[in-house]
């Protein structure tokens, strides 16, 4: 899939032998995985990431494994350990109105991944860019609250697609939290690199239902495989 952008694994890196197997499916190759290490729980007594032990088990598979970590940071005391471990930046949902910790990314000039705050409008959301002026910057979709009770968020795969019309972002989706589950992540993965959208980053570990956070909206290695081909379909035509 060359042309697009497949970012996949888990919400949290929880191990090495977790991200050992999700990094040994290598769909592609030098994948972009994903894995939490701060991580923003809506409650303090859930899982809140490994934090910096992460980086380490990250340098070990670095060792073994071509991939691009993506990562999200959570403050502006992380740029050091983020400029070195991190390949691409995610800013999260929560972040997205930051703008001391937008500015602060300037000075690593890498690719940063800035999600939607999940009430911004699309103005508010393309100037928070505007602070990352060093960077290249892909903007993503993770769906947003509306009065809709049936999934976590609602994919606005409207305003996406607006966007990739009206300006020069990359722009991906994030299935995985704008629904909540994992029955939908597929489907709207499909619909989003069908509406022509630069890609998806998508939950995937290698056993949900033993995930210490998001296992119920996270694909399984062969879910997220078949996925895989099925977007190169669309793709390829
Ligand atoms: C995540 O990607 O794990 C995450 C917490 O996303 P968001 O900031 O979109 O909720
Ligand atoms: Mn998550």
């Amino acid at each position: 899939m060359s042309s697009n952008i497949f970012i996949y694994g888990p919400c949290s890196v929880e191990s090495f032998e977790q991200m050992d197997q999700v990094l040994s499916l290598s769909l592609e190759p030098n994948p972009w995985i994903r894995g939490g290490s701060f991580k923003l729980r809506t409650s303090p007594d859930s899982f809140q990431g490994l934090g910096f032990e992460t980086f380490d088990i990250i340098k070990q598979l670095k060792r073994k494994h071509d991939f691009k970590f993506v990562s999200e940071i959570t403050s502006s005391d992380q740029i050091d350990v983020f400029g070195k471990h991190v390949d691409v930046i995610m800013v999260g949902t929560r972040n997205m109105y930051n703008y001391p910790l937008l500015k602060s990314l300037n000075q690593l000039g890498k690719t940063v991944i800035l999600k939607r705050a999940f009430s911004a409008t699309v103005d508010e959301w393309l100037k928070a860019a505007d602070y990352i002026p060093n960077c290249e910057v892909i903007l993503c979709e993770r769906g947003i609250r509306t009065f809709n009770q049936k999934t976590r968020n609602t994919l606005d795969i409207g305003s996406a697609v607006w966007i990739k019309k009206n300006t020069d972002f990359k722009i991906i989706t994030d299935p995985s939290h704008a629904s909540g589950n994992k029955e939908l992540v597929i489907p709207l993965s499909l619909a989003s690199v069908a509406a022509g959208l630069d890609g998806v980053i998508v939950e995937t570990h290698p056993c949900p239902s033993e995930a210490l956070s998001d296992g119920h909206q996270a694909l399984n290695l062969d879910e997220i495989q078949s996925l895989y081909k099925k977007l190169q379909r669309i793709n390829h035509g």
